[in-house]
């Protein structure tokens, strides 16, 4: 008999639902704005030239083999990846009070932390997350039992921070409260606070004695300067004295997708002596759900953070894809302007990252994919690097036609 005749049908993912529209549309105009991944000037997923040199490299290695790796990952990635989020001159690395783990790409590693959450933080199960957020950030916390709520972020109105009543609810919530923060590059908002107002969040932050998660899945990929987008996390690292935990993926800023390349990193306070036994921990976590961690993405992205020539090269390739973006922002921005569009368009300028927050409707964007072929999400979220100089003028003129 089947047992399991009872389990409900549930509607599958919207984002990946978007996708399959996509691809069946048989409109040779069509575009796809949805998914969050980086495109190239003809709209085709983009191998970065570091990452295949790294793979050259690999190919050429004769000691390159499939073996498994250790429990917490291949050692030169999780070294490099720390150095790279936390800055070369990290004092928290170099008094080695930072545990670090390999991990599933980012979302493995936000299913780490708040499995270390759920285990060790006895302070609060409440994990606040930004109106609006990434959407997986809720079932990720949520399928361990945790709670979520949320905290002020996007003004509507202004299609800015609303950092007001965001500092208010850090202030609000119950004192020990998990805070998981944008590193940079919001998702979905593209909107950014400044180094200012970063500041009066982290001091809001360490006056009530919450618990900071940086979620970092787009270092390098904001500005195309990995410093300067990791500059909010290392700030924290130097003014709270509370453990930081950071969710790291390589997924966009070295476009290894599939791969599934992340890290997992605890930051503990000044004098605090027990990293060995909280990485231990780690391990014994990626024990029990996936043994260890895949090796292939970790071994390319250890090559582009460690061999100088490819990491000059990374780099590079960072500025080519923040700057293809921002071109298409603009683009689309000079456009929306000259056909006279309602509305200020101003926002697709001033956000940055994958994404714009475009302030499109419900029903504009479903008019958008009925009557244009332009593909976003319900909430107006488009994936700007699905931009490209071929398609910005349908897709201008198509707002323009949806808005009216
Ligand atoms: N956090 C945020 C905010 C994201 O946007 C994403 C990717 N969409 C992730 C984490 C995780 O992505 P991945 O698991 O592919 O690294």
């Amino acid at each position: 008999a089947n047992v399991f005749s009872e389990v409900p049908l549930i509607p599958g993912d919207a984002l990946f639902a978007l996708k399959s529209r996509y691809l069946k549309d048989t409109r040779a105009h069509k575009v796809d704005l949805g998914i969050g991944a980086y495109r190239d000037e003809n709209g085709k997923p983009w191998i970065l030239p570091s990452v295949k040199e790294a793979e050259k490299l690999l190919q050429q290695d004769p000691e390159f083999n499939h073996e498994y790796l250790p429990l917490n990952g291949f050692a030169p990635f999780v070294e490099a990846a720390a150095k790279v989020i936390l800055g070369e001159d990290s004092s928290a690395l170099k008094e080695e009070r930072v545990a670090s783990i390999q991990t599933l790409s980012g979302t493995g590693s936000l299913h780490l932390a708040a499995r270390f959450i759920k285990t060790f933080y006895k302070q609060s199960e409440t994990v606040y997350l930004s109106a609006p957020t990434w959407a997986n950030h809720f079932p990720v916390f949520e399928v361990l039992g945790l709670k979520t709520a949320t905290y002020s972020y996007w003004d509507d109105v202004n299609k800015s921070l609303d950092i007001e009543n965001y500092l208010k609810d850090i202030e609000n919530a119950p004192k020990g409260s998990i805070f998981v923060l944008h590193a940079c590059a919001h998702n979905p908002t593209g909107l950014d606070p400044t180094r200012d107002q970063w500041i009066q969040i982290l001091e809001a932050i360490k006056k009530n004695n919450h618990l900071p998660l940086f979620d970092s899945a787009y270092q390098g990929f904001a500005s195309g300067n990995l410093q300067n987008d990791a500059w909010a996390l290392q700030k924290g690292v130097e003014i709270l004295e509370s453990p930081i935990l950071i969710c790291q993926s390589f997924a966009k800023n070295a476009g290894v997708y599939g791969e599934r390349t992340g890290a997992f990193h605890v930051v503990l306070p000044k004098n605090s002596n027990n990293t060995k036994a909280i990485s231990s921990q780690l391990a014994a976590f990626t024990r029990s759900e996936f043994s260890n961690p895949p090796a292939y993405g970790a071994k390319v992205v250890a090559k582009i953070l460690t061999v100088p020539e490819l990491r000059i090269q990374w780099e590079k390739d960072l500025i080519t894809m923040s700057q293809r973006i921002y071109k298409q922002r603009v683009a689309l921005r000079d456009l929306l302007v000259q056909l006279d569009t309602p509305g200020n368009w101003d926002h697709i300028v001033n956000q940055q990252g994958m994404f714009s927050f475009t302030g499109l409707t419900k029903s504009q964007v479903a008019r958008l994919e009925t009557e244009h072929a332009i593909y976003l999400a319900s909430n107006g979220r488009a994936s700007v690097a699905g931009l490209n100089e071929h398609n910005v003028e349908h897709v201008a003129k198509s707002i323009d036609e949806a808005v009216r």
